[in-house]
């Protein structure tokens, strides 16, 4: 048996498929922690170098000037594909990503269902939903009026 064969241990189940790989104590102890990092990596659909672009501090200083005459609400709705989310941010997998936060009461979003520009526009006191499909193409808009 080689170094690597004690270390590195290929599983198969009783009709000859793999099943997983056993790594020895040794070798975790060694490369575990790098090897995490690759499937963190290998797992994480969405880069998180695209997560960071998000101009989170901007909708972080949106919510904190929030001055509409109705509740915050975290909800997004993308009318091209009907994707919903009651709270964007916490979704998992993330449903809608954030583009543009802008105190003027603009929000832009980017359906990953569908690829769709999601617009949620704030007035003084309703809200409206906007969609522009890929091909360029608009929904119809949504208008809600909060109590
Ligand atoms: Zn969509």
């Amino acid at each position: 048996m080689s170094e690597y064969e004690t270390h590195v241990k290929p599983l198969y189940d009783r009709d000859g498929n793999l099943h997983g790989v056993l790594l020895s104590p040794e070798i975790w102890e060694k490369a575990g922690k790098k090897i995490s990092e690759i499937l963190d990596q290998a797992q994480d659909k969405q880069p998180t170098s695209e997560i960071h672009q998000e101009p989170i501090e901007d909708w972080e200083t949106f919510k904190d000037y929030w001055d509409f005459k109705y509740p915050f609400n975290p909800g997004v709705t993308c009318n091209a594909c009907g994707a919903k989310s009651e709270n964007w941010e916490e979704d998992t997998p993330r449903v809608f990503h954030l583009k543009n936060a802008s105190l003027s009461g603009l929000l832009v979003f980017h359906c990953e269902k569908c690829g769709s520009t999601v617009r949620k526009k704030h007035f003084k006191d309703h809200v409206c939903l906007e969609a522009t499909k890929p091909s360029g193409e608009s929904c119809e808009p949504e208008c809600i009026y909060p109590e």
